[in-house]
């Protein structure tokens, strides 16, 4: 089945009101690029005015908390994330998982509230250095998907995004043939957890993803779009990847 390319950016901790400019021409290339769905997750502070500045871009949150409201001090929900204008949320970042703890049943929540909300969720996943040397890559991150796929993650409102956690952010990427390998893993995986439904879900690339490397990342079989990190942060950097994935189309 054919499947529409996402490009979807993540700021991580960047940007302020001033890096909002960047967001005009962003906006400008997803409406010149209508083959390509584009998103970008911003911090919580920008997703309201990015929304504003951008009404037809699709602007995300970079986690949200899995319940919808309560005593979580410094969390943010997926209802009010909503309301602020966002329209997708990332969940299972390696950051997070690392940095914050988050399990494989947190990631799973925390999807489950963006599909009670009618948020669409980027869920990622991805092996360290040391499970590839390993030669645990596959096993690792088909076992993610399984253990984080949410209930109810039945059509194209969920992305899975394989993130190898040594690509971020390193400069390295890794080779076409292990892209492909895992991507087809993680379909499989798909396929035996939602049959047929698997079809319509993208399976993204993310790591060290570049207007250099980006056709040749986003051509692989089974590669149906990409989550960038750094190269997302300028409208110069981010939207020759636009461009690269609408030209692949
Ligand atoms: C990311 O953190 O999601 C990411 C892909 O970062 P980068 O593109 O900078 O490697």
């Amino acid at each position: 089945m054919a499947r529409r390319k996402l490009v979807a950016g993540n700021w991580k901790m960047n940007g302020d009101l001033a890096a909002l400019a960047e967001i005009d021409a962003i906006a400008a290339a997803a409406v010149a690029n209508p083959a390509v769905d584009v998103g970008i997750g911003v911090p919580a502070t920008l997703i309201g005015p990015a929304h504003a500045r951008a009404p037809r871009l699709a602007i995300g949150a970079e986690d949200v908390h899995a319940v919808d409201h309560g005593a979580f001090t410094g969390s943010i929900s997926a209802p009010m994330v909503r309301e602020a204008g966002a329209s997708f949320a990332i969940v299972g970042h390696s950051e997070r998982r690392a940095g914050c703890g988050e399990t494989d049943a947190d990631v799973k929540a925390k999807a489950e509230a963006l599909l009670r909300h009618g948020l669409a969720a980027i869920l990622c996943v991805g092996e360290t250095s040391d499970q590839r040397n390993a030669g645990k890559a596959v096993a690792t991150v088909t076992g993610q998907v399984r253990a984080s796929m949410p209930w109810g993650a039945a059509s194209g409102w969920l992305s899975v995004a394989y993130e190898p956690i040594w690509a971020i952010g390193s400069g390295h990427t890794p080779t076409l043939e292990q892209i492909s390998a895992m991507h087809g893993a993680i379909r499989a995986m798909l396929t035996e957890l939602l049959g047929a439904d698997a079809a319509s879900m993208r399976v993204l690339y993310g790591g060290s993803v570049t207007a250099e490397n980006a056709t040749e990342l986003l051509g692989g079989p089974d590669v149906d779009g990409a989550l960038v990190g750094g190269a997302s942060l300028t409208a110069a950097k981010f939207v020759p990847i636009i461009e690269a994935a609408a030209a692949l189309t």
